[in-house]
């Protein structure tokens, strides 16, 4: 049995030499130093210290003792099917004894092999050490060993990962595989009094965070192979580690989404865009304080919020994006060219509008038909020899501003038919408001000549008065007498359109792509959704893409108003399109886009938009807006529609508030009449973002919905003072606390009895809100106020009571008034205080 020196038995037991020494000392064999010879007999002797001397109470035992082991092996790898590569892999294995018996068996496990084979050679002896011990460890300790080696694993790739770049070093696939399913062991809290490993095991987790913060889902092998970032041998190790890994790792920060919010959204919509379940949106919004369904609808601010509050990005994406995008894509080119005038016939009922327009299609559009037959497409043209007129077949100024109201722009002239023998009307001067509040030029058809009584210079004068001067009187509107019945002047009628039109060169560009508006529209047994749109520009082909409002389609066919098959209609031409997914409104903008997908998602994102929100937010149209508008320079003209109870008030309101007019606002009475406030009278507020003002009337029930729907104010009154008080204030944005009346209940008057008692007493059904004993109310005929009072009695069936709900019957006697017919309203209100806070 061979010598060996200290120093050579420390390097093949791996322990350092001064510990070696030490122990040696400690077991009392007594050695000068690291060269000193150590028989056989002394190892023997240290061993048995070792083993059964108290180790526990060594200061100087080894906290903890790592082992490696290297090995080299060549890999071949098939490279790009060429030829195979040889990679050289080197595997470094290291084990880390902590616990201090776990290290002292250790010891002497090595020291026990060492003594038995000290004669080999070193080099053989290390390996084969390693490999026996490894063995009789995985007979004895398999569970352990386990553990150890993951620990090894462990701070094989921390050590790596701190030498990166400088060291060759590859880990074992299946080392670190074990290593990071080991950590995963760890990570569950099993407490096994390993400080060292645990330690180890949060070194490990803390970087593992670190890695895969920006990540979703981060296999457990690519966290592995990010470790390193080192040359060719280690990409070999990635290689394999990928071919051999799977993995899931669940985020650990949560995921950011820039979430693009429309106009307005559902809950369902929103909580989709934010990949999360809506109840979880519904809670959130919640804890901020508002109670929301699953399928309401919440506009882009609120979205924003809930957006932010889950820790994502709002993006609000503008609401009309995607459409100016494909719209300003896709439109009409070339040379502006002269087009033909579009008309609407006006007039008072009866004055032969509609006769009048037979006429001239009967005359011009039919002639040369095979039985004459014409088809009713809302719209018609014709050719004269100096040029074609379309008609738009809906006469009317209600039609016209209700389409206007949309925004629609189509008719270039009016022609308004006054009856010779009946005069103007309130209708006529109407027509005339309509068509001045839209700028369109008139032409005044003076209509029924053929009869006797026909007074044409009547209308004439008439006219002036509501500034509509003819030409031979020095104004600038053609006055044309014809007769619908005889045709006379009919010629000379379309000669003064085209005349007009001549002057107001209207033109159009009749290449590329086009656009229009929608007419009128059905759906049709067989044929589905028709409508008539009008072309403004370039020109609407069969298999274009169509879209129109909240509809889209690909034209199928176009007819003409003859029911002719076409192939194409251009500028100022009225065609049937079959083809759309539905009915669009009249009005509506119809464009051609390029691409289907392209119009069915600004389709879908219109009908979105439309669905549940009110769509007009039209401020314009309160008082209280009326001086923020102005310092914002949004207006110039404070545009007011009056409508009173008798023409006397009309008139003294339309004087008095004109002359408010200052430097800045011009104040506009675009409308005044007398009678209730109609749907037409709102429309045309509407359209021209005018104010409301019922002087002793209401609105009737067609106008009160539409108002609401719209939100157009509307502003009753009863003191002509406390009218143009209020115009004032709001003009200089000093709208003072007002005393104003509110509507608190409305009666319908069903039937009359006579009571000696009372007098008149009005068998009622209240129809809105309460009518209460003490109130003062109004007494309402065609939604004008015909008395103003209060209540005399108010009964259910025959006691008196002091209030009465909506929806009840009741019997109210009105005080000095007996004049109460069936169909009447009362209307019971209050005054209050307003504080008008100007925006
Ligand atoms: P609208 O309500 O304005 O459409 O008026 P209509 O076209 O329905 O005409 C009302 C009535 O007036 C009808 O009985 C027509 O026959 C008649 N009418 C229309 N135009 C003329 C005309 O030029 N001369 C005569 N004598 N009667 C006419
Ligand atoms: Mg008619």
């Amino acid at each position: 049995m061979s010598e060996v020196t200290v120093q050579q038995l420390a390097e093949t037991v791996g322990i350092p030499v001064d510990r070696l020494l030490l122990q040696l000392d400690e077991a009392g064999l007594a050695v000068s130093g690291p060269n000193a010879k150590i028989s056989d007999e002394d190892k023997a002797h240290l061993l048995k210290h070792l083993r059964h001397e108290d180790v526990e109470t060594d200061a100087s035992a080894p906290k903890k003792i790592t082992l490696k082991r290297k090995t080299v092996s060549e890999l071949k790898q098939a490279g790009g099917g060429t030829k195979a590569k040889t990679i050289s892999v080197e595997v470094r294995k290291r084990r880390t004894y902590v616990k201090r018996s776990v290290a002292v068996a250790e010891e002497k496990a090595v020291l026990d092999s060492k003594i038995a084979e000290g004669d080999r050679r070193r080099s053989e002896e290390e390996t084969r050490l390693s490999q026996e011990e490894m063995a009789r460890r995985q007979a004895l300790e398999e569970k352990k060993r386990a553990e150890e080696e993951a620990a090894a694993a462990r701070r094989a790739i921390e050590e790596a990962a701190q030498t990166k770049g400088t060291e060759t070093v590859a880990a074992q696939p299946v080392a670190v595989d074990a290593a990071v399913k080991e950590a995963a062991k760890d990570k569950k809290g099993k407490k096994r009094g390993r400080g060292g490993r645990e330690e180890g095991g949060e070194v490990y987790a803390s970087r593992h965070n670190k890695m895969d913060r920006q990540e979703l889902h981060v296999s457990a092998d690519k966290v592995g192979r990010r470790k390193k970032k080192a040359p060719a041998r280690a990409m070999a190790g990635r290689v394999v580690a990928a071919a051999t890994q799977h993995g899931f790792q669940k985020p650990t920060q949560p995921v950011t989404h820039e979430v693009a919010l429309p106009e307005t959204l559902t809950v369902a919509e929103l909580a989709q865009k934010m990949s999360v379940k809506a109840a979880e949106v519904i809670k959130v919004m919640m804890k901020m304080g508002t109670m929301v369904t699953i399928n309401q609808v919440i506009d882009q601010e609120t979205a924003a919020i809930v957006v932010e509050e889950m820790g994502h990005k709002p993006k609000m994406l503008r609401e009309d994006a995607l459409e100016t995008e494909a719209l300003t894509s896709s439109a009409s080119t070339g040379e502006f060219l002269p087009r033909a005038p579009v008309v609407t016939i006006m007039g008072h009922v009866d004055h032969g509008k509609t006769s009048l327009l037979d006429y001239i299609r009967r005359a011009k559009v039919a002639a040369g038909e095979a039985g004459g037959i014409t088809q009713h497409i809302g719209a018609y043209h014709v050719e004269t020899p100096r040029g074609m007129v379309t008609f738009l077949d809906t006469p009317g100024h209600a039609a016209f501003t209700a389409m206007r109201a949309r925004g629609a722009k189509v008719t270039d002239i009016v022609i308004l038919v006054v009856a010779a023998d009946d005069g103007v009307m309130p209708q006529t001067i109407e027509a005339v408001q309509h068509a001045k509040a839209a700028g369109v030029p008139l032409i005044v058809a003076v209509n029924k000549v053929d009869k006797p009584e026909a007074q044409p210079d009547r209308v004439k004068q008439e006219l002036v008065g509501h500034h509509v001067v003819p030409e031979e009187w020095g104004g600038d509107t053609m006055f044309v007498s014809v007769s619908a019945k005889t045709g006379e002047g009919v010629e000379r009628l379309l000669e003064s359109i085209l005349l007009q039109a001549e002057v107001m060169e209207l033109k159009a560009r009749r290449e590329g792509e086009a656009s229009g508006v929608v007419i009128e529209s059905s759906l049709d047994k067989g044929r589905g959704a028709v409508a008539t749109v009008l072309v403004q520009s370039g020109v609407l082909r069969k298999g274009d893409i169509l879209l129109v409002g909240k509809e889209y389609g690909r034209v199928r066919a176009l007819f003409d108003e003859n029911g002719h098959p076409v192939d194409e209609a251009g500028p100022s031409i009225p065609v049937q399109v079959l083809g759309l997914s539905g009915t669009p409104d009249a009005g509506d903008n119809a464009a051609v886009i390029a691409e289907e997908r392209k119009a069915r998602e600004i389709a879908l994102f219109r009908q979105g938009k439309f669905r549940d929100v009110k769509l007009a937010k039209q401020q314009a149209s309160k008082l209280e807006n009326v001086f923020s508008q102005m310092e914002e320079g949004k207006i110039n003209t404070l545009n007011i529609l009056v409508k009173a109870d008798v023409q006397g008030s009309a008139e003294a309101l339309r004087d008095s508030l004109s002359k408010l007019s200052t430097d800045e606002v011009r104040v506009k009475i675009i409308a005044s009449g007398v009678g209730g406030i109609t749907e037409s009278d709102v429309n045309l507020a509407m359209a021209s973002n005018a104010i409301i003002i019922g002087f002793n009337v209401r609105a009737d029930n067609a106008a009160k919905r539409l108002s609401q729907e719209n939100g157009v104010d509307l502003n009753y009154y009863s003191i002509i003072y406390e009218v143009i008080d209020q115009v004032k204030q709001a003009m200089s944005g000093m709208l003072s606390p007002e005393i104003r009346e509110e509507i608190i209940g409305l009666a319908e008057v069903r039937d009359v009895f006579r009571s000696p008692k009372f007098g008149a007493i009005a068998g009622c059904l209240v129809v809105e809100g309460t009518v209460k004993r003490s109130n003062p109310i109004r007494v309402l005929r065609d939604n004008v106020v015909i008395y103003q009072g209060e209540l005399e009695s108010l009964r259910r069936f025959k006691d008196d009571v002091s209030e009465v709900k909506a929806g009840t019957e009741c019997g109210i006697g009105v005080k000095d008034y007996n004049d109460v017919k069936p169909g009447d309203q009362i209307e019971v209100f209050e005054r209050v205080v307003v504080k008008k806070t100007i925006q």
